[in-house]
């Protein structure tokens, strides 16, 4: 597989095409955003602990049939991926309302939804990404009618087993970002899960403490961002080495060990 032109920057993340047109590198920065990139920073190994993060989950999410963009981790920070138009709609999914929702509705925070509550925002960086209805996606043909009922039945599934996922490592999903793409599979028109799934784009507390696992410690400046997501991909099994190895130290030991071959 050889790595082409970059074809897209974004805030997290780097797009580039590969020798086959259906496939393109996704690699994840260690920048963080927040506020419509009003703050910004660089916080060495984010890139890498999101990679395998988001590896783990999109792979569970695949076995257990939600169609995804994932094709395999390459390497710390690289993922080959399908190539996919994105939706241009931030998919929302809160279980317990806190962050946009309490300001904007004056909800009390750490309300526990009763049932899953879907939330849609345009994807556009220059307007904040506004929130929006259903009503406006097929007004302005976002999507379609059918593409939306797909993508809520993903959802609800993701979401369901995501819950359990993290339930079972003692950590509470408040709530997460997804996007879908659309893409031909076999001829036919599909939409699939895409972006990534980490603690950049989920809310993460632990179910004992309600210690806050994910990005809102950059967000809120509570610091510990690394030994935060360190802690959720142990949890995960993801990180099978010496427990106290942080992913910034795995960084640092992989170039390490490529000068000296
Ligand atoms: P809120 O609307 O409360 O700010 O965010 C709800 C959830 O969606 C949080 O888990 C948050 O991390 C995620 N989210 C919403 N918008 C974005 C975004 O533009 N980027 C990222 N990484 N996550 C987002």
């Amino acid at each position: 597989m050889k790595k082409g032109k970059k074809l897209y920057e974004g805030k997290a993340k780097i797009i580039y095409a590969t020798n086959d047109k259906n496939l393109v590198i996704q690699y994840f920065k260690d920048d963080a955003t927040a506020f419509n990139n009003q703050k910004k920073s660089t916080i060495e190994g984010k890139g890498v602990l999101n990679n395998r993060i988001s590896e783990h989950i999109l792979s569970n999410l695949s076995q257990i049939g939600i169609k995804n963009h994932l094709v395999k981790r390459l390497n710390m920070r690289e993922q080959i991926i399908k190539l996919v138009e994105i939706i241009p709609i931030e998919f929302i999914v809160r279980n317990v309302a806190t962050g946009s929702i309490t300001k904007r509705l004056g909800i009390e925070d750490g309300t526990v939804l009763n049932d899953p509550l879907i939330e849609y925002c345009l994807k556009d960086d220059k307007l904040g990404d506004p929130l929006i209805s259903e009503q406006h996606i097929l007004a302005f043909d976002w999507a379609t009618k059918k593409e939306i009922e797909k993508v809520k039945k993903m959802i609800l599934r993701i979401n369901d087993f995501m819950v359990g996922m993290f339930r079972g490592i003692g950590i509470k999903l408040i709530d997460f970002k997804l996007e879908f793409g659309r893409i031909k599979i076999n001829g036919k028109d599909e939409v699939i899960l895409a972006d990534e799934i980490s603690p950049d784009t989920c809310r993460l507390w632990d179910s004992i403490t309600d210690k806050k696992l994910d990005k809102d410690r950059f967000r809120n400046d509570l610091g510990d961002l690394i030994p935060a997501y360190t802690e959720v991909a142990k949890r995960l099994g993801i990180l099978h080495e010496q427990s106290n190895v942080s992913a910034v130290n795995v960084t640092k030991l992989s170039s390490i060990k490529k000068k000296s071959k």
